[in-house]
């Protein structure tokens, strides 16, 4: 690996690391190492090391901000690329904000706020970053990423660059059409003006609904998908699993559809939690919960 770590920091002037433990790169604090770790910071550099990799047969994942993601115990036998450098800037132009895919949404959201632009006061508090967001279709307060997104850029399997108009990436519910492998570069959001202190009213509102209602130890979000018509939480705690345990991990009490990281949760623990919340429901009440978070390695 070492020598394809010399390779790779030929093409890019971004940080090129070996046995890079993914703890340090997830919110669940959680996750053993990547063979490589690659922070790009162009997309002509992106489309070199993505070239070198794959001449190499080396798998790769485009991490995000590690917000919505468990990774193995054993790590990701392969490469993992964070975006960084371009990837982390944005502007404004009236009311449309183009933004790199790493920059972090909640970011955007605040500086929209400081321009009067209302839209993005949904995006308050969710800590993953513009492309998480696109792939994930980051939601919360009945809004979503797709309500105000215009188009995006995106590199795909033939590493060429194209860009995609909102509806062209059928994004819904905590999903999107974006295929594993292609990586959101950039993005367009068209936001509207609005009244400082009505936008400044609704973060306000938005912050303090997630400090009463979501836990503060690491976590990754939402484990589970709401079923329709449902929630997964409400169903996780009428099963009876609040403050359920395995090893360091737990579900939340307060947030039964949260596994939070008491200090030293492996995946594994996670994993049985996950596994023990979807047998138990699908016995009680015969609904099958799938996963929001992703999983990454074995
Ligand atoms: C405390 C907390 C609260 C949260 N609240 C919410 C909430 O209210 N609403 C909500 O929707 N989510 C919420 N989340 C989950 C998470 O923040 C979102 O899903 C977010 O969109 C994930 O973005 P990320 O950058 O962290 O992605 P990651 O977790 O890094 O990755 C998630 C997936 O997106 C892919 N991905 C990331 N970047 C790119 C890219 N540039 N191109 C292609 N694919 C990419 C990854 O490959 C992976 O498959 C919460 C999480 C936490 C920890």
């Amino acid at each position: 690996m070492k020598q394809i770590a010399g390779l790779l920091a030929a093409e890019i002037s971004g940080s090129v690391k070996c046995h890079e433990p993914l703890s340090r790169h997830t919110s669940f604090r959680i996750g053993g190492p990547a063979d490589l770790y690659l922070q790009p910071r162009t997309t002509a550099e992106l489309i070199s090391a993505l070239t070198l990799l794959r001449e190499k047969g080396i798998p790769y994942f485009l991490l995000g901000s590690g917000t919505n993601i468990l990774v193995a115990d054993s790590g990701f036998r392969g490469a993992v690329i964070r975006l960084d450098g371009d990837f982390v800037q944005f502007a404004f132009e009236g009311t449309v904000a183009t933004s790199g895919a790493a920059v972090p949404l909640a970011r955007l959201a605040g500086d929209a706020c400081d321009r009067n632009l209302t839209g993005l006061e949904f995006a308050t508090g969710i800590p993953g970053s513009v492309g998480g967001a696109l792939f994930m279709n980051a939601g919360a307060h009945g809004q979503a990423t797709s309500d105000i997104l215009l188009d995006a850029e995106i590199l795909d399997n033939t590493l060429s660059l194209h860009t995609f108009k909102a509806e062209e990436l059928q994004l819904s519910y905590r999903t999107s059409g974006i295929y594993p492998g292609a990586i959101v570069c950039f993005a367009r959001f068209s936001l509207s003006p609005g009244k400082r202190e009505d936008i400044e009213r609704k973060r306000r509102e938005f912050m303090d609904f997630r400090r009463s209602r979501q836990p503060r130890q690491p976590n990754a979000g939402s484990i589970f998908r709401n079923p329709p018509q449902d929630a997964a939480g409400r169903l996780i705690e009428a099963a009876g699993l609040k403050g359920h345990r395995s090893g360091g991990a737990k579900i939340s009490e307060i947030h039964a559809n949260f596994i939070v990281n008491c200090g030293n949760a492996t995946a594994a623990d996670v994993l049985s939690l996950i596994e023990l919340a979807q047998e138990t429901v699908h016995k009680k009440f015969g609904i099958n919960l799938a996963l929001e978070i992703k999983v990454l390695g074995d």
